[in-house]
């Protein structure tokens, strides 16, 4: 298995550090909003990765954090007259329902911010302790110059980024590219107690910390979208390896950016979504498909008429899956045929071409490709006068390759409002079990505005998307 090291800036054969076992570290979002759609990349496609390694037969340590103290989550929580707590907490849960949406598996553990102080607290006095890290009225700031491999993560030069940066008012930093691991406490902002006085951290320490304390000082892998190459990851590796003494990520791994109409995704620019959003109206394994379609480092672009291509494109999976299944239940009786037996076997090139993909920098792009080869010979091969086993056979192989991929072609679509059109449905049924037909008949109508078609039947109420 081969993928592409930034810190090396090649493509390495993949050798965990513990036979059989990956150590990975991915950045997760700050929690001031629902996740946009460009979250949704990293949790996708690390996802993917991480389910093809255990695939592979590795057992996968997953450790992503939610950034839950920051100056975003503060402001909110000012406008909104609650508790920088409650608004972390309301969006971490929103944002593992999104994950969830997706398909993601939970990771193996969800650190947050404020639940790590004494040991980020600790890290930052061994960086001051050892030299690294020097306080000035309250502010802890990291020494970049006193840490010799500073840019190698980036291939940036310290003295051209600070010839290039701007003369700093703030005249208590050492170096222009000193960056604070802590920081003084201001009123209105949530504070912990700490050897330098009462403050919070910055942002970059908290990956350290974490990665330490969940996976150990050297890890396998660590993860996240390419912003975050420069500087808050040439960061982490300042601060751990002066820390800990020990290198400490193996790979280094960056998801290229997803754009929306070819242009950069801000909220001023009016082109700013929400994953939960946009999962209204597109469910939410279409959506990961559709990023599933594009090598995981390019930039992809984010339109109406992609989605659209990567929704028929899972449709095509999805009705050979359906007729499979059919066959499998409807088929001849009895065992394989002769002829029936050779064509199992041709099925092994897919999943051949399918794992030489993934192989190759967990290539998804090409990988789809392969599952729509083998869409093709189950339409071709596949028919009423197969038998039951044959079928089933070919559409567990199929299914087998979908499910690597986070993609469940048997099961029902989700959209994100799904959970409030089963609450509308037992909102009439009690309308209709008290006799207040007006009622009744109102709520059947806002569901059918949604394009929902209910079937009263003698089981109970299905219902299912037009
Ligand atoms: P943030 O909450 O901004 O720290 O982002 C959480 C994760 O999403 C990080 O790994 C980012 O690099 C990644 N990310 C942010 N915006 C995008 C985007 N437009 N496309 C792809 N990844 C992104
Ligand atoms: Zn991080």
């Amino acid at each position: 298995m081969k993928l592409y090291n930034t810190l090396t800036r090649k493509k390495e054969e993949f050798v965990p550090l513990e036979e059989n076992k990956v150590k990975m570290y991915v950045c997760g979002p700050t929690v001031y909003d629902y996740i946009h759609i460009g979250n949704a990349r990293p949790y996708v496609i690390f996802d993917t990765i991480r389910r093809y390694m255990e695939y592979k037969g590795y057992e996968v340590n997953y450790v992503q954090n939610f950034t839950d103290v920051d100056d975003k989550i503060i402001k909110r929580a000012n406008e909104e007259n609650v508790s920088a707590k409650d608004i972390a907490d309301r969006f971490v849960n929103e944002a593992i329902k999104d994950a969830d949406g997706l398909n993601v598996e939970p990771a193996t553990k969800n650190p947050r911010v404020t639940e790590e102080m004494p040991y980020i607290i600790e890290m930052i006095e061994t960086l001051v302790e050892k030299g690294f890290a020097y306080e000035v009225n309250g502010t802890v700031y990291f020494d970049t110059k006193s840490f010799a491999g500073y840019g190698k993560l980036s291939g940036k030069n310290i003295d051209d980024l600070e010839a290039g940066a701007r003369i700093e008012i703030d005249r208590e930093k050492k170096n222009p590219m000193d960056f604070v691991l802590w920081k003084p406490f201001k009123p209105g902002e949530p504070k912990w107690d700490s050897p330098w006085g009462d403050g919070r951290p910055g942002w970059h320490i908290e990956c350290s910390v974490m990665a330490k304390r969940y996976l150990g000082d050297t890890i396998d892998i660590h993860a996240g979208g390419e912003d975050l190459i420069f500087p808050h990851h040439e960061n982490e590796i300042a601060q751990s390896e002066a820390a800990n003494g020990k290198p400490f990520s193996k790979y280094w791994l960056h998801n290229g950016f997803i754009n929306v109409d070819n242009e950069k995704m801000s909220k001023s620019k009016g082109n700013f979504f929400t994953l939960r959003e946009i999962a209204k109206v597109i469910p939410y394994d279409v959506i990961r498909f559709f990023i599933l379609n594009g090598h995981y480092r390019s930039p992809i672009n984010f339109s109406k008429d992609l989605m659209e291509a990567a929704g028929n494109g899972l449709d095509r999976i999805k009705n050979c899956v359906k007729d499979l299944s059919f066959i499998a239940v409807n088929g001849k009786d009895g065992d394989i045929s002769e002829s029936e037996r050779k064509l199992i076997e041709e099925c092994v090139k897919y999943k051949e071409r399918f794992e030489e993909s993934m192989d190759d920098d967990f290539n998804t792009a090409d990988a789809v490709s392969s599952i729509f080869e083998f869409v093709k010979f189950a339409n071709k091969n596949v028919n009423e006068n197969s038998t039951k086993l044959f079928a089933d056979a070919v559409l567990l192989k199929i299914v087998e390759l979908c499910h690597i991929l986070g993609i469940e072609p048997l099961k029902e679509n989700k959209s994100s409002d799904d959970e409030e059109i089963e609450l509308l449905i037992a909102e009439r049924q009690e309308a209709r079990k008290n006799k207040n037909w007006a009622e009744a008949d109102r709520i059947r109508d806002e569901i059918a505005k949604r394009g929902i078609v209910i079937e009263d039947t003698s089981a109970g109420v299905r219902w299912s998307r037009k």
